[in-house]
C-alpha cells in the first residue's frame, strides 16, 4: 500500500502548486522512494481538451493520448517519469462516471447526492495509483484555492481519507502566500491564519504549510504562523521566490519539506537524496557560456502558459548545449511580406508553434519563407510543419493556392487535409490523433542523425495531416519526408537536406522533453542556432575589418 500526500492551495492561485508538489516528489524520488503525482481539478470541462489556451494555458498530452493540465507536463519534466489519464481528473470527469453509472441503474435506487457518491468516486480515484503497488508515494494536487465553491468535493474527500487511512499514512500541505507591505516593511501572516482556518472548518487539518514569499520568513514569523495555525514550527516552510523553478526543489530540500513529511508518513530510515545530475544541470543553466535568440512565432504569445512545454524544452536544450535561449515572441498576426526582415532580425533560429484555426496563419508562413530563404535555422512543430509544407508548396512547387483544409475547405492543392478517420468524428473533447505514436525515420535524414536510431515514437495531438498525393512532388524539388507512421504512412516529420536545420513534425517532441533525458530536436536545433550566431558573429567582423581597412 502507499502512502498519500495531499496539497491543497490558500489565499489565492498561481502560487505554483504543481511546482512545490513537483519539487517534493523529486526529492523523494532521489531519496530512493517510488514517487507519482496527480491533479485534481475542480472545472466541470471532462477534460482541458476542449479549452482555449488564454482559459486555462497549454493542454499536455500523455503517452496514453490523454489531454490534461499543464502541470503533469512539470510532474514529467521534473520526475523523468510518464504520466496517464488516471493522473489527471477533474470534477467533469467525475460526475460523468457517477452519472453514467446512475443512468445504469448501480445505485440500486438509491438518491445519489454529493456525498457520499461524488466524494466516493473522487476517493477511488484519489487512491487509485496507490493501490496498483507501482508507487511508495502518490501526492496529490488539489486545483483551486481553499474556500473555492468548486473544490468543496475534493476537499471533502481529503477529509475522509485523512479520518479513514491510517495517521500515518496521510500528510496534508497546505500552500500559502505570505504578502510582503513594502510600505510598512513587513510580512503579513493573516492570510495564511485565515486560509488554513477555513480549511479546518472543512474539517482537514494541514500537518505542513508552506508559505511563498518574497522575502525571509525569519523564526518569529515562522513561529507565529506555527502558533496560530496549529502546527510544528519546523513544518511552517518557506518558499521564497526563485530564479528559475528548477532551483525549487534545492530551495525545498534546504528546508527540510521531504524529511518533515518522511516523518509524519513514519518513515524514519532514509538515504541522503542523490540529485547529481539535477545539480549539473542547474550549474549549466545558471551559467551559459553564450547565448541565442529565438523567435518564437505564436497567436497566443501573449500568455507565456499557452506554450508551456516548449519554453521548458528551450530551457532544457540550452542547459546541454550551455547557451542562455532568449525567447523572443513573434505575434504571427502581424507579420507581414514588409516587415518579415525588421520582426525577425538578429534572431538565430525559428520555432513556429503548433496552434488551431486562421488567425494568424499567413503570418507564420511568412516566416517559414524568411527562415527557408535565409539559411536560419527553422524549427516547426505541427502546425507549425504544416505552414512549412504550405509554404514550400506555394513558393518552391508552384501551387500559388495550396492551403490546409483547416483554412480553406474549398482549396484546390490541399497539401494539408483532414485525415481520413477524423472525417467522420462530429464530438469536439478527445477525439483527435492523440497520444504516442511510432514513426520510421529516413537513415539518410538530419532527423537520423539527431535521434540516433530509426524508430522512435513522439506524442500527437492534432486532426490534419500531409496529403501524401503530393509527396512526390515536395521530394523532387528538395523537401523530403524523413519520417512516417510504419503502419499507416502518415508523414511525421519534413526536411530541407539542402538547409542547415529546416526540420518541421507533425508530432510535439517538447511533451517529451525533461531535465534528465532533453528532447534531441530541441538540443540540436539551439546547436544549430548557436552555430548560425557564432557565423553570423564571424560574418560582421569580418565586415568591420574590411570597413577598417
Ligand atoms: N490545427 C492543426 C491540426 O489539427 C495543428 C494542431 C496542432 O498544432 N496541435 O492538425
Amino acid at each position: 500500500m502507499a502512502k498519500y500526500i495531499f496539497v491543497t492551495g490558500g489565499v489565492t492561485s498561481s502560487l505554483g502548486k504543481g511546482i512545490i508538489a513537483a519539487s517534493l516528489a523529486k526529492l523523494l524520488q532521489a531519496r530512493g522512494f517510488r514517487v507519482t503525482i496527480q491533479k485534481f481539478d475542480p472545472y466541470i470541462n471532462v477534460d482541458p481538451g476542449t479549452l482555449n489556451p488564454y482559459e486555462h494555458g497549454e493542454c499536455y498530452v500523455t503517452e496514453d493520448g490523454a489531454e490534461t493540465d499543464l502541470d503533469l507536463g512539470h510532474y514529467e519534466r521534473f520526475l523523468n517519469i510518464f504520466t496517464s489519464q488516471s493522473n489527471n481528473v477533474t470534477t467533469g470527469r467525475i460526475y460523468q462516471t457517477v452519472i453514467n453509472k446512475e443512468r445504469a441503474g448501480d445505485f440500486l435506487g438509491k438518491t445519489v447526492q454529493v456525498v457520499p457518491h461524488i466524494t466516493d468516486e473522487i476517493k477511488r480515484r484519489m487512491l487509485l495509483l496507490g493501490t496498483e503497488g507501482n508507487y511508495d508515494i502518490v501526492i496529490t494536487e488539489i486545483g483551486g484555492t481553499v474556500g473555492d465553491i468548486e473544490s468543496l468535493p475534493f476537499i471533502e474527500a481529503v477529509r475522509q481519507l485523512q479520518w479513514e487511512l491510517p495517521d500515518e499514512d496521510v500528510v496534508v500541505v497546505h500552500l500559502t502566500l505570505i504578502p510582503y507591505l513594502r510600505a510598512a516593511k513587513e510580512l503579513k501572516t493573516k492570510p495564511t491564519q485565515h486560509s488554513v482556518k477555513m480549511l479546518s472548518e472543512t474539517g482537514v487539518h494541514p500537518d505542513i504549510i508552506v508559505c511563498r514569499t518574497e522575502e525571509p520568513l525569519g523564526n518569529d514569523i515562522k513561529r507565529k504562523i506555527a502558533l496560530f495555525c496549529n502546527v510544528k514550527p519546523e513544518a511552517v516552510i518557506e518558499a521564497m521566490d526563485a530564479s528559475t523553478i528548477y532551483e525549487v526543489p534545492l530551495l525545498m530540500l534546504r528546508e527540510k519539506l521531504d524529511q518533515i513529511c518522511l516523518r509524519k508518513l513514519n518513515v524514519t530510515i532514509f538515504p541522503e537524496p542523490d540529485l547529481t545530475k539535477w545539480k549539473g544541470f542547474l550549474d549549466k543553466l545558471k551559467y551559459p557560456k553564450s547565448k541565442v535568440s529565438i523567435g518564437l512565432i505564436g497567436k497566443y504569445i501573449e500568455l507565456q502558459d499557452a506554450y508551456k512545454s516548449i519554453l521548458e524544452s528551450f530551457i532544457h536544450a540550452g542547459a546541454i548545449n550551455e547557451v542562455k535561449v532568449q525567447v523572443v515572441n513573434v505575434h504571427s498576426e502581424f507579420i507581414t511580406k514588409e516587415n518579415v526582415a525588421e520582426k525577425l532580425q538578429g534572431l538565430d533560429g525559428l520555432l513556429v508553434a503548433p496552434g488551431f484555426g486562421l488567425r494568424g496563419i499567413e503570418g507564420k508562413i511568412i516566416a517559414v519563407e524568411y527562415a527557408r530563404v535565409n539559411k536560419l535555422p527553422f524549427f516547426g512543430i505541427c502546425l507549425g510543419m504544416q505552414m512549412a509544407v504550405i509554404e514550400y508548396a506555394r513558393n518552391v512547387l508552384g501551387l500559388k493556392d495550396a492551403h490546409s483544409t483547416e483554412m480553406d475547405t474549398a482549396t484546390k492543392n490541399p497539401v494539408i487535409n483532414m485525415m481520413e478517420e477524423q472525417k467522420k468524428i462530429r464530438l469536439m473533447g478527445g477525439t483527435m490523433r492523440l497520444g504516442s505514436y511510432p514513426c520510421k525515420l529516413n537513415e539518410n535524414s538530419l532527423a537520423h542523425k539527431i535521434y540516433g536510431e530509426t524508430d522512435i515514437t513522439e506524442r500527437h495531438r492534432h486532426r490534419y495531416e500531409f496529403n501524401n498525393e503530393y509527396l512526390e512532388q515536395f521530394e523532387s524539388k528538395g523537401m523530403m519526408a524523413s519520417g512516417k507512421n510504419p503502419e499507416t504512412g502518415l508523414v511525421e516529420i519534413m526536411e530541407i537536406p539542402s538547409h542547415p536545420f529546416f526540420i518541421g513534425v507533425q508530432y510535439h517532441p517538447e511533451l517529451k522533453s525533461t531535465v534528465e533525458r532533453p528532447a534531441p530536436l530541441f538540443v540540436h536545433f539551439i546547436a544549430a542556432a548557436k552555430e548560425y550566431n557564432e557565423q553570423q558573429a564571424s560574418v560582421s567582423t569580418a565586415a568591420l575589418q574590411d570597413a577598417l581597412i
